[in-house]
């Protein structure tokens, strides 16, 4: 079905071209896309803006209800979907991979539909009402990276619809099929030009960047590379669209002398290596006290060294391959780079095609390229340090500003500790744990805006005051 063009939600739109989508486990193709042009892009764009005033106008209870749908298509689609991200991004099934995935999809959607904007009384009184109103901006422009490629989908279409906007959805050449099977099974419940797609290969045309200029599109939502997010802002300037930018992060840990090693092995490997380190707010530079630097590291390299490593298809792995051969050689540049000078305490060679062991190096030290240069990988840096506030300028120092996170077992310590860190959010004991009630975004170069909870939801909306 999927190599059939079906472009968006107008009208489905044939198009010349297609271009191939590969198991990055297996190297196998998995199925042929369509290869969008620019005027493929311009009649989706040319659908929301025609399917806007009427969708705007829907009620806003039965915009919620059609919301709703969205997240029980997500659950009585769940393996389907599963099986297809397996296949494209390369995640396992198990673990932290596609069901989970599929599973905090929904999750994000039956949240994000009991949302609501409520118009607010400014003033009322002898001289007047004065009300604030949110308004939908017209056609939304949604532009997705290969990493969590469903996920990462909803988070951007869900809110959007559920303010009244309509959506024009671009993933990325490497992981569409998902995104393309989940909005044909969304269709099933939105009008027609309300959510489209527009698949291409970013080869002769670069839809993205198409979009980021377009004159009809009234807001992009990007999550990707912090240059990618950069030409984005660059391309939209000359029509103002409002933006919201997630861009890349290389989120620093700290280990306090007070952490117990053996209790936060656990939370610190999948900190770092959830989604196989391919996870924007992702652990990315651990920096440990040195009186517990040893233990530390031998607690973290025992758990990793028990993680099944494999096909995602099969029901054993936990972690599967690097999704694309960019990112590999990226990662594989980074390490060999880190051998020369740190210690390889776990991983380190390339494994078979896009299989890369979970590797952990310490000896290390800002300015060293896999603790400066943002990995995307299964590679944690580790940096020893005496310290504190040492630790917490180097981990201040980058220019990005994800994530953060604190260790010990002060928890009143750490979160005064927290508070010093340049990112928009950080845990203590735990790394990269969102949910859909807590705003997330970056500080810095890693993006501008938050998704999630009602400030999200506030991006896709002008305000207009109403006087009277
Ligand atoms: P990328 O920037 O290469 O691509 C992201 C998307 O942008 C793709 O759909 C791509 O086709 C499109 N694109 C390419 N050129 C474009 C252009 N000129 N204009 C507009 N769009 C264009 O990123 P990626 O490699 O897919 O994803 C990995 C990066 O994304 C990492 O840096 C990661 O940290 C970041 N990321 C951030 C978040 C977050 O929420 N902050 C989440 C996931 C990933």
């Amino acid at each position: 079905m999927l190599d059939k063009p079906r472009i968006n939600g107008g009208d489905p739109t044939a198009t010349v071209d297609s271009f191939a989508v590969y198991n990055p486990s297996t190297g196998a193709l998995v199925a042929n896309v369509p290869n969008a042009t620019e005027e493929t892009l311009n009649a989706a764009v040319a659908a929301a803006r025609a399917a806007f005033p009427a969708w705007a106008a829907t009620p806003d209870g039965k915009r919620q209800e059609i919301c709703r749908k969205i997240a029980s298509i997500l659950g009585d689609n769940a393996e389907e979907l599963a099986h297809l991200l397996t296949q494209e991004q390369g995640k396992p099934l198990n673990g932290l991979g596609s069901r989970w995935e599929v599973g905090g999809a929904q999750a994000w959607a039956s949240h994000t539909a009991e949302l609501a904007i409520p118009s607010k009384v400014l003033q009322d009184d002898e001289n007047g009402l004065i009300t604030l109103e949110r308004k939908p901006l017209g056609v939304v422009g949604s532009i997705t990276p290969w990493n969590f490629p469903l996920m990462i989908a909803i988070w951007h279409i869900v809110p959007a619809l559920r303010t009244g906007n309509t959506v024009v959805i671009k993933p990325s050449p490497n992981t569409p099929l998902t995104t393309l099977r989940m909005v044909e099974l969304l269709n099933e419940v939105l009008p027609a030009g309300v959510l489209n797609i527009v698949t291409g290969d970013d080869k002769a045309v670069n839809l993205g960047a198409l979009m980021s200029a377009h004159p009809d599109i009234r807001k992009i939502i990007f999550t990707g590379s912090c240059a990618t997010g950069q030409k984005v802002m660059e391309s939209a300037a000359a029509t103002m669209k409002r933006l919201t930018l997630e861009m890349g992060g290389n989120d620093a840990g700290i280990v306090l002398p007070d952490a117990d090693p053996a209790a936060i092995a656990e939370g610190l490997f999948w900190g770092a290596f959830i989604n196989n380190g391919q996870t924007c707010a992702a652990m990315k530079r651990l920096y440990v006290h040195d009186s517990i630097h040893d233990a530390v590291c031998d607690a973290l390299v025992a758990y990793a060294r028990n993680i099944p490593v494999g096909d995602g298809l099969d029901e054993n792995s936990i972690l599967g391959p690097v999704q694309n051969r960019m990112q590999f050689e990226k990662l594989k540049r980074l390490v060999q780079s880190a051998r020369q000078k740190g210690n390889v305490l776990l991983g380190g060679e390339p494994g078979e095609g896009l299989f890369f062991p979970p590797t952990i190096i310490s000896g290390l030290e800002n300015g060293d390229p896999l603790v400066d240069e943002e990995q995307f990988g299964p590679a944690l840096p580790v940096i020893r340090y005496t310290d504190v506030e040492q630790a917490l300028a180097d981990a201040n120092a980058l220019e990005t500003g994800l994530g953060g996170s604190i260790w010990s077992s002060d928890i009143k310590a750490a979160r005064a500790m927290a508070a010093r860190m340049e990112c928009g959010s950080v845990w203590i004991n735990k790394h990269g744990a969102i949910q859909p009630n807590a705003p997330f975004g970056g500080v810095k170069q890693s993006g501008l805006g938050v998704e999630f909870s009602e400030e999200g939801l506030f991006e896709y909306t002008d305000i207009q005051v109403v006087f009277s």
